[in-house]
């Protein structure tokens, strides 16, 4: 199954997901190109074998039994970044910080929001990922990937679909496999000015010492999710080893090893902030794989 291919059977996915949570994927593979995307897609659809396709792993929470079928995972062997003129060509498993760095060194402004979200350049134009008021939708001019039956297609402009941690690419299945970035020249020394001090604000506000997922609800309509859960006295409060971080209310972070304990977590969290503010917060991570037999 899946030969020439860089598969790992069997992989935990607690050691490729920002939680450190997740039992074993059936396959996991390492793709050094759009093509092998392609031929794994193929293969995969093939023998009617599910797809499941991971980058860094910053937005997800994969539960214990793991992931049947195929795992994609856009890393290390797709990350290139080239820098022409005021474009940035970035394979999808390039890190956003890594794409932010290399703007900065060209003098290239629009991406200092991203240099401290810890994911790749795909995962961030499928959630469309956002901070400090900047988001991908701003700087991403198309698209590159492969369709669910193993085709390739651009997109660009309006196909994008972006809305608030919202892209077309989460309905039309493309697995994206490059991203061109169009930026505005600017002053390095500004730019690395503003990155520094967004990622020391980040420092002071989130706890990144202690595996997460980042902010785990979405923003709800006129209010925040870590004033509410704040408001409803939930910093602290700990189902086993999940826990609302005492640092930041709107980050559910993980010190133990079941993803159980975080699922119950976030709905209990979800239903008292519910009873008493009356919003109901919506998961902004992606749930993958199935809880334990
Ligand atoms: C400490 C911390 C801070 C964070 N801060 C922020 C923040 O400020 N703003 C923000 O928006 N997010 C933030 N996040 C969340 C996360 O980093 C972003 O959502 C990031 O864009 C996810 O990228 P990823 O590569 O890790 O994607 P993953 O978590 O691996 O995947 C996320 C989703 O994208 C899909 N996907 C991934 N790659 C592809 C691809 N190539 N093609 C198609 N689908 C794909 C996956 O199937 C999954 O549904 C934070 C997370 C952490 C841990």
């Amino acid at each position: 199954m899946f030969e020439g291919y860089q598969i790992l059977p069997g992989a935990q996915m607690r050691d490729y997901t920002t939680l450190k949570l997740g039992g074993p994927a059936d396959w996991l593979a390492l793709p050094a190109s759009r093509e092998e995307i392609a031929g794994l897609m193929r293969e995969a659809r093939s023998r009617e074998i599910p797809v499941t396709i991971l980058g860094h792993g910053s937005n997800v929470l994969v539960l214990d039994g793991g992931i049947r079928g195929l795992v994609i995972r856009m890393g290390r062997g797709m990350n290139r970044v080239e820098v022409r003129g005021r474009e940035i060509i970035a394979q999808t498993g390039a890190m956003m910080g890594t794409v932010a760095s290399a703007a900065a060194e060209h003098g290239l402004t629009g991406l200092e929001f991203a240099s401290g979200i810890p994911g790749t350049v795909g995962g961030g134009v499928l959630m469309n990922a956002g901070a400090y008021g900047g988001e991908m939708a701003q700087v991403v001019s198309s698209v590159a990937g492969v369709t669910p039956d193993g085709g390739f297609l651009t997109l660009e402009g309006d196909a994008l679909g972006f809305g608030y941690r919202r892209s077309a690419m989460q309905e039309n299945g493309l697995v994206i496999s490059e991203v061109r970035f169009r930026l505005e020249e600017g002053d390095p020394r500004v730019i690395r000015e503003t990155m520094a001090d967004l990622n020391r604000r980040r420092a002071e506000s989130q706890p990144l010492d202690v595996p997460s997922a980042g902010s785990t609800f979405k923003r709800p309509e006129g209010a925040y999710a870590a004033a509410l859960i704040d408001q409803c006295g939930l910093k602290g409060y700990a189902i086993g080893g999940a826990r609302v971080s005492p640092k930041h209310a709107g980050f559910l972070v993980n010190t133990g090893e079941r993803a159980r304990d975080f699922l119950d977590l976030m709905r209990a969290v979800q239903r008292i902030v519910e009873e008493r503010t009356g919003i109901r917060l919506e998961p902004e991570i992606r749930i993958l794989g199935e809880d334990e037999a």
